[in-house]
Protein backbone atom coordinates (compact mmCIF):
# COMPACT_ATOMS: atom_id res chain seq x y z
CA UNK A 1 0.00 0.00 0.00
CA UNK A 2 2.90 2.67 0.98
CA UNK A 3 5.02 1.69 -2.32
CA UNK A 4 6.73 -1.38 -0.25
CA UNK A 5 6.10 -5.24 -1.65
CA UNK A 6 4.53 -7.43 1.19
CA UNK A 7 3.44 -10.50 0.98
CA UNK A 8 -0.54 -10.60 1.25
CA UNK A 9 -0.27 -13.77 3.74
CA UNK A 10 2.74 -12.77 5.51
CA UNK A 11 0.97 -9.61 6.23
CA UNK A 12 -2.58 -11.57 7.03
CA UNK A 13 -0.77 -13.84 9.70
CA UNK A 14 0.73 -10.82 11.18
CA UNK A 15 -2.57 -8.66 11.29
CA UNK A 16 -1.37 -6.17 8.65
CA UNK A 17 -4.52 -6.76 6.22
CA UNK A 18 -7.31 -5.18 5.94
CA UNK A 19 -10.95 -4.89 4.34
CA UNK A 20 -11.83 -1.63 2.59
CA UNK A 21 -14.59 -1.23 -0.13
CA UNK A 22 -14.42 -5.13 -0.81
CA UNK A 23 -10.54 -4.66 -1.31
CA UNK A 24 -8.03 -6.00 0.44
CA UNK A 25 -5.36 -3.99 1.59
CA UNK A 26 -1.94 -5.30 3.30
CA UNK A 27 0.85 -3.21 4.97
CA UNK A 28 4.38 -3.65 5.56
CA UNK A 29 3.59 -2.86 9.57
CA UNK A 30 1.48 -1.23 11.83
CA UNK A 31 2.04 2.29 11.32
CA UNK A 32 1.28 1.87 7.73
CA UNK A 33 -2.22 0.40 8.56
CA UNK A 34 -3.38 2.76 11.61
CA UNK A 35 -2.71 5.28 9.04
CA UNK A 36 -4.18 3.84 6.19
CA UNK A 37 -7.42 2.96 8.45
CA UNK A 38 -7.47 6.77 10.02
CA UNK A 39 -8.00 8.30 6.44
CA UNK A 40 -8.47 5.27 3.66
CA UNK A 41 -9.30 8.08 1.30
CA UNK A 42 -5.58 9.85 1.64
CA UNK A 43 -4.11 6.92 0.29
CA UNK A 44 -6.86 5.85 -2.22
CA UNK A 45 -6.04 9.50 -3.36
CA UNK A 46 -3.77 8.61 -7.02
CA UNK A 47 -2.17 12.13 -6.31
CA UNK A 48 -1.19 10.76 -2.31
CA UNK A 49 2.56 10.33 -2.54
CA UNK A 50 3.23 8.59 0.77
CA UNK A 51 5.80 9.89 2.64
CA UNK A 52 7.47 6.80 4.35
ZN1 LIG B 1 4.30 0.70 4.73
Amino acid sequence: MCGMRVDPETARARGLALIHDGREYVFCGKGCLLEFRDDPAAFLDPRHLPSM
